[in-house]
């Protein structure tokens, strides 16, 4: 299997969570966490970007031990050790209105959404399994039309249309004086789309999303978080082979 272009290392390596460090049923893989730990120890920081909100991201960061940034909300709340405050790059007031007027025209959308929206700052979550075509079509066509409605495996997200995660992490990386022609990005879903489309190479873990598949650089064949550890074996195996 050839994870990487020959010879290339990633100076930092941004995973998605959901779908990613987890199996399709959302458990963390203690597999994945061991990987990340080794590109850590190696001096490769890791991002976590995602679109899950900044304390259950932080949670994650501090209790796996990392050092880099996190890229949250699809790139709504950016996030450093260094840095003495996070970037919030939207309120999320508007989106949240967004999904009260949605339950206003059709009642059978909960606008209340998934558990996190509790902690969200920047946008706002509905489940996943709502009628995202009715959701798509009816903001198109409202005072909202300006939002984004972007399908992940977990979430339909109403989010202004400047974030992204690929957005947010050349904000991150700008900060951190890198490229992003320096960043392996790796993920399973349409929200990642945007950081494959920034970062010097993408990987795929095997997923149901044929559009993201397509989009990767490489596809992984093993599925979802079962990617992650022969993923970093390879940059490891590159980055030793450098270090010589
Ligand atoms: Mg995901």
């Amino acid at each position: 299997m050839e994870w990487l272009p020959p010879g290339w290392c990633p100076r930092v390596v941004a995973f998605d969570i959901d779908g990613t460090l987890t199996d399709e049923n959302k458990r963390l893989d203690m597999h994945a966490v061991e990987a990340l730990r080794r590109l850590e120890d190696a001096g490769i920081p890791v991002i976590l970007a995602t679109g899950n909100v900044r304390a259950i991201t932080y949670g994650l960061w501090r209790f796996i031990g990392l050092s880099g940034p996190m890229c949250c909300e699809n790139g709504g709340v950016l996030w450093h050790p260094d840095w003495d405050e996070p970037h919030i790059r939207a309120s999320g007031v508007e989106a949240k209105n967004a999904a009260i007027w949605l339950e206003s025209q059709h009642p059978e959308i909960d606008s209340n959404g998934i558990q996190t929206n509790a902690w969200r700052e920047s946008e706002w979550c509905l489940f996943k399994d709502e009628n995202l075509e009715l959701i798509t079509k009816s903001i198109e066509a409202s005072d909202w039309s300006n939002l984004d409605v972007v399908r992940t495996g977990f979430a339909i997200h109403l989010m202004e249309p400047h974030l992204s995660k690929g957005s947010g992490l050349e904000l991150i990386l700008e900060r951190m004086g890198m490229q992003p022609s320096d960043l392996l990005s790796v993920g399973d879903a349409p929200n990642d789309l945007s950081m494959f489309a920034m970062s010097g190479w993408s990987v795929s873990v095997g997923t149901p999303f044929a559009d993201v598949r397509d989009a990767a650089d490489v596809v992984s064949p093993y599925p979802n978080s079962a990617t992650i550890a022969p993923l970093v074996d390879a940059v490891l195996a590159v980055h030793s082979a450098q270090q010589l």
